[in-house]
This record gives C-alpha cells, sequence and structure tokens, in this order.
C-alpha cells in the first residue's frame, strides 16, 4: 500500500514525535524518560500489538508473584494526563499491520521495545512431540495471552519434566507445583485454572545441565518452591553436595547453594506433589507412542573448564509433559539490522547501529537491546540509558513528513488498524476487576481471547 497523504514540506512540527513500540516495561519506562525530559518536550505514543498494555509484567510474571505486578502502578504514570504521552493498543507495527516505514513518516524518532518473544530449541529429537513446548508458548498459556488460547497442554499425566536453571523454570515449576485452590486467588483465566484443576501432575523434574554451584535461579525465588504447601522439594545431585562442592564467589549462587545443601537431606515425605532438582543433566532425546511424549532420555554430564561434556550414561523420566525454559530469542525487525546469534537489534547504547554507523531516528530499549537477562528493574536504567542518547540526537533527527500528531489515525485507517486508548484499556481493566471480584479472592481475572478482549476495551457498561 502506498501512501494517501500528500507530503508537506518544510512543515516544522511543534514538538519532536517518537514511537515507544511495545507497552511492556522497557517500553514504559522509555516513555517516562521521555515525559521527564526538561532538554525538550517531547510527544510520546506507545503502540502495542496488543489492546492491554503492560507486555512482560502481563503476560510474563508468574501469575501467582502478585506483588512483583504491582510495578504497573509505576509503569502507568506516563498516561496520567492523557496528552504528552498516549497507548495506541491493537497497533501491529510490520506485515499485519502498519509499516515501519510508514510510521517513521510520523515520528522523528522510533524506539523498539519489543523484546524477546521467541522460544529457543534444544535441538534434540522428539522435541516436536505433542506435550513438548517452549516456555514462552507454556508461561503466555497459564498468563492468559490472547495468542496462546488455543494451546490446551496436557496435564494428564503425573510426570512434567522443565528443563533449565533460570527463574522462568522455577515459576513454571511452582505454577504446575501449586495447589489449584491457590491459583484461584491469582489472575489465571477461567480455562487455564480449569486445566489446573484437572491436573494430575504430581512430580515436576527440573533438570539442570550444570552442577548445584551454577544455577541461575535468584535465591528468593528458589526459596519460595521450599515454601509451598504440601509439596517436597528433592535433589538428586549424586551426593555431590554431601561431599562438599567449590563454593562459588557470586553471593547469590552461595545463597542458592546453602539452601540446596538443606534440602539435599530431604528424603521423599507424605506431600501432594514433589518438585525434583536434578543436576548434571541434559535431555537427549524425547520418546512417546502415537505422536505424544511420554519419556525424557538424560545424559549425565560433566563439567570441564565451564563447558558441559555429555558421559555417555543415560537414565529416563516418565513425563507427558516437556516444557524446555532455556531463554529466549529476539525476532527480527524488518527494516533494521538483525544480530541473529545473540537474538538482539546491534545498538551502541540503545542507538541502533548498521555496519557500526547509527540507523537515524532508531533506538532499542529492553530485552531486544541487550538480550533476555535481567529483572523488570533493570529495564528502567537500560531505557534512561536509550532516551540519553535519543535526546543527545534530538537536533540531528530525521524531519517528520507530517506536522500533525493525529494524522496517524488517518493512516491506521489507511491500514485497516483500529487502535484502542488509554480509555478503552481502562475498560477491560474494570471488566478483569470486576471478574476477580466474581471468582471472589483474586484481584483480578484476565480475559484471554483477542475479541473479548477488544470488546471489553469498546464497551463502557462496567466502569
Ligand atoms: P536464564 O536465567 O538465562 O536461564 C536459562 C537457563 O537455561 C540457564 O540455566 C541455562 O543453563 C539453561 N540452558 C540454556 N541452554 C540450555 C540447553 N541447551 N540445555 C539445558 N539447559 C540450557 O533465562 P530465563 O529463566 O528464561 O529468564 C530470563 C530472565 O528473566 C532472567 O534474567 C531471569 O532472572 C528473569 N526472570 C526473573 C523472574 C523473577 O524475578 N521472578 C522470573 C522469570 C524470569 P546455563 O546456565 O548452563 O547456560
Amino acid at each position: 500500500m502506498t501512501s494517501s497523504l500528500p507530503p508537506i514540506p518544510n512543515a516544522p512540527p511543534e514538538r519532536p514525535r517518537v514511537a515507544v513500540i511495545g507497552a511492556g516495561p522497557s517500553g514504559l519506562y522509555a516513555a517516562a524518560a521521555l515525559l521527564a525530559s526538561d532538554v525538550t518536550p517531547v510527544d510520546v505514543d506507545v503502540l502495542d500489538r496488543l489492546p492491554a498494555p503492560y507486555g512482560l509484567v502481563r503476560y510474563g510474571v508468574a501469575p501467582d508473584h502478585v506483588k512483583m505486578k504491582s510495578v504497573i502502578r509505576v509503569l502507568q504514570r506516563p498516561f496520567a494526563d492523557g496528552s504528552r504521552v498516549r497507548f495506541l493498543g491493537n497497533v501491529a507495527v510490520g506485515e499485519n499491520g502498519i509499516p515501519l516505514d510508514v510510521l517513521r513518516e510520523h515520528y522523528h524518532a522510533v524506539v523498539h521495545a519489543t523484546g524477546s518473544s521467541l522460544d529457543r530449541d534444544l535441538g534434540i529429537p522428539g522435541e516436536e512431540l505433542a506435550g513438548s513446548h517452549g516456555s514462552g508458548a507454556f508461561v503466555s498459556w497459564y498468563c492468559g495471552h490472547p495468542d496462546a488460547t488455543v494451546l490446551e497442554p496436557l496435564l494428564d499425566s503425573p510426570g512434567v519434566v522443565v528443563v533449565g536453571a533460570g527463574n522462568v523454570a522455577l515459576d513454571i515449576a511452582r505454577v504446575l507445583a501449586r495447589a489449584p485452590a491457590e491459583m484461584a486467588t491469582t489472575d489465571v483465566p477461567e480455562h487455564v485454572l480449569a486445566t489446573l484443576r484437572r491436573s494430575a501432575v504430581r512430580d515436576v523434574h527440573v533438570v539442570v545441565r550444570r552442577g548445584p554451584q551454577h544455577v541461575r535461579f535468584t535465591p528468593a525465588e528458589l526459596r519460595q518452591i521450599g515454601e509451598l504447601d504440601d509439596v517436597d522439594v528433592l535433589v538428586h545431585d549424586d551426593g555431590l553436595l554431601a561431599a562438599g562442592v567449590e563454593e562459588p564467589e557470586d553471593r547469590r549462587q552461595k545463597q542458592n547453594l546453602e539452601m540446596l545443601t538443606a534440602w539435599a537431606g530431604n528424603e521423599p515425605g507424605t506431600a501432594s506433589r514433589r518438585i525434583h532438582l536434578h543436576f548434571l543433566r541434559s535431555p537427549v532425546r524425547l520418546e512417546g507412542a502415537g505422536g505424544r511424549v511420554e519419556h525424557v532420555v538424560l545424559e549425565r554430564n560433566e563439567v570441564r573448564d565451564g563447558k558441559v561434556l555429555g558421559t555417555g550414561e543415560q537414565e529416563t523420566v516418565d513425563a507427558g509433559l516437556v516444557v524446555r525454559a532455556i531463554g529466549y530469542s529476539g525476532e527480527p525487525i524488518p527494516g533494521l539490522p538483525f544480530d541473529q546469534e545473540n537474538g538482539v537489534v546491534p545498538n551502541d547504547g540503545g542507538r541502533v547501529v548498521r555496519d557500526g554507523v547509527p540507523v537515524p531516528g532508531s533506538y532499542v530499549t529492553g530485552w531486544i537491546k541487550r538480550g533476555p537477562t535481567g529483572v523488570i528493574g533493570t529495564n528502567k536504567h537500560d531505557a534512561l540509558e536509550t532516551v540519553e542518547k535519543l535526546l543527545e540526537d534530538l537536533a540531528e533527527l530525521p524531519e517528520a513528513r507530517y506536522p500533525d500528531r493525529d494524522a496517524i489515525f488517518e493512516r491506521f485507517a489507511e491500514y485497516g488498524v483500529e487502535p484502542v486508548t488509554w480509555d478503552d484499556w481502562l475498560n477491560l481493566d474494570a471488566e478483569e476487576i470486576r471478574l476477580g471480584e466474581v471468582r471472589g479472592g483474586a484481584e483480578r481475572v484476565k480475559v484471554a481471547g483477542l475479541d473479548a478482549m477488544l470488546d471489553a476495551c469498546r464497551s463502557a457498561a462496567v466502569r
């Protein structure tokens, strides 16, 4: 499709305009930093392909981490005055929405904050079997992401394997082991709660390729699995911890090691569910009849000079569900350079660079900038760095073609994009809070399907 609006040469806009693509924590911290700029006031539009803001806080933070979600009180602040920073949800940028180069005609700068949405693969036989999922897909399911409503995970077997030693692996293990009555007090959508209530899962096996001194869990998250009601934590370390392992220098790894050492003495008890932590093991094959995963073949490892090496010794774990929580990768953004190996857009402190040269008016922040690491707060410093660079560049930014800020709405119409505003989102927000009251004991219950979300956005009845 080509542009239908005439160019308006040399008409200076009132204020520089910035589009932030992605209303997750990194995008919203960037919007807040832009709003706070006392160099030159800028207008900001925050675009998101979903009708709801908050990205990973809404669709990545585990439902039972209710306190962690309270960060939305901070993230929503830029929208308070309703004019300088606008939310434009339900706006896809790219192939299925408004093309990036069309957007560029309306904004002096674009900050990409689209995260790392792709699951990494293990690259082992059987990964394609039913019951085998990436953590992104699985987390999207229990968080009620509209893209995931068709995924109905098979929780009909007692065994589950979760691969990985990061916080996402712990989130998944905890959600699967926690009593459904406790999950009912979270924001999980009704269809997710119904599946968890029917769950036959009893043994969640977390498979870690290195030793207990090298896990990437944060101690607070590891401690939580030990505090779950009616769940035993069992450590499978071949006696390594009892024999004593080299003490790590990192404070967090030291704390983890203390906890794991204490748990290494746990004997199987009478709890309804168990979380097993298996160390120095890697899955080498998923097996099952009829296209469905039934067993995971693990190989024992040893670590030499930091490298994980298989010993050839194998064992089998029964599992009807396998989730690989081994990290994410960013998705290439058409029109921007991409570093395939690291899954990020090449950048210098947030300025997008192609062959070492900055791409005028293009910036990145969050996971698409630095890779999928860090906690939510990490994105604040990251966004500040990007915004500092953008403000330094203000005088040299490419001119936007249209001086009228609202001309973008005509382009949305041209491309069949129907944005939802902050007020529309507040209708959906109110509906979710109402559903929480209906369930009882939950702050909110998520509306999961895209059509249902849009319907709630456009119905003012509940506010
Ligand atoms: P992560 O912390 O990078 O952990 C990924 C894990 O996958 C690592 O233990 C890694 O092992 C393992 N791995 C990678 N490739 C593997 C393979 N081929 N076979 C077996 N294991 C493999 O990533 P994440 O858990 O996805 O979390 C992403 C970020 O979000 C992290 O910074 C995390 O702390 C954060 N997060 C925080 C919270 C929270 O604060 N509650 C919750 C969720 C996520 P090696 O160590 O051996 O490489």
